[in-house]
């Protein structure tokens, strides 16, 4: 029988003989994780294929992040390792709903979260992380914003900026979504000494009762700096085992045991030795007008202090 590490230590191999980079995702299995160049956020990934050598590069993750990949890199063959993982909240808003938003707000700079396609960033003014969001939309002069596509994070940003004026797509991720406020309550009777960590796409009344709010590079680091010994993780289920790896004197808890994004999930180590095979994986092609579009609203977001 092949075990985890059979596959793990042929994926290593194949690294080194066919010149691949491999990107993985926080939300995917520790498996996978393991066998990584680079681990973090959608952004902070793409950048870093763009500064290696490799021509090849592996994407474990959802289809927006391996598109970001291409925009950063268009010269570099990029993969997808599975491709049926999409993210249901990118898929959520097309150019023609869009456009039907930008012209019901006329004057409204368009702000889109990074989880959209590659298409829609090409008529998106800039683009935002979790984490660089505030900065940005306090750089942005225009006081009214059309913030696309999830209204969990554009709230928590909108009151920030109280002088500005928001209008939202009602649109935001599944997975993050379904955290009700009892769920917290009954996390936190639980665990009454854990502090709670949670993500800016969780609805507004579970964001009021965190005691950090930020982006999953954001809570990993802010719980491993921390002097606290338990954290109630209130993102994708995979940063709680994660944390347990690095941190094993401190205790994580999942918020939820439904919070677990199966598209994330769909990626298997096996996805990525296929994909180095050519047996299977995607390779991601863009057109030059789509990759020029999406890179001046990418572009634009740096300028901004992304
Ligand atoms: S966790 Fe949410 S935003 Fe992230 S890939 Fe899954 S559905 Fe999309």
């Amino acid at each position: 029988m092949r075990t985890t590490k059979d596959i793990q230590d042929e994926i290593m191999r194949l690294k080194k003989e066919k010149d691949f980079c491999i990107l993985v995702h926080a939300y995917q299995a520790h498996s996978i994780v393991e066998i990584a160049d680079f681990t973090g956020d959608s952004y902070g990934l793409s950048v870093q294929a763009s500064k290696v050598p490799n021509k090849n590069v592996i994407m474990c993750g959802v289809r927006f992040m391996a598109e970001t990949v291409k925009v950063l890199s268009p010269d570099k063959t990029v993969y997808l390792a599975n491709p049926n993982a999409g993210c249901p909240m990118a898929d959520q808003i097309d150019i023609p709903i869009l456009k039907g938003l930008q012209e019901k707000y006329p004057g409204y700079e368009t702000v889109a979260y990074i989880n959209t396609s590659t298409e829609l960033k090409t008529i998106c003014d800039t683009i935002v992380t979790s984490s660089s969001a505030d900065k940005i939309i306090g750089n942005i002069e225009n006081d009214k914003i059309l913030f696309v596509p999830d209204p969990n994070l554009g709230g928590w940003i909108a009151k920030r900026h109280p002088n500005k004026d928001f209008k939202f797509f009602q649109g935001g991720c599944p997975t993050h979504m379904r955290i009700t406020k009892d769920e917290v309550d009954e996390a936190k009777s639980a665990h009454p000494d854990a502090l709670f960590l949670v993500h800016p796409e969780c609805r507004a009344e579970v964001v009021e009762l965190a005691d950090y709010v930020g982006s999953t590079t954001g809570i990993m680091d802010y719980a491993k700096k921390s002097d606290a010994k338990e954290f109630i993780i209130g993102t994708e289920a995979s940063i709680v085992e994660h944390l347990q790896y690095e941190c094993p004197d401190k205790m994580f808890y999942p918020l939820s045991v439904g919070l677990i994004c199966h598209n994330m999930k769909m990626t298997t180590l096996v996805d990525v030795l296929n994909t180095m095979n050519g047996t299977g994986g995607e390779e991601i092609t863009l057109s030059d007008d789509v990759i020029k579009g999406a890179k001046k609203s990418i572009d634009r977001m740096i300028a901004l202090g992304g």
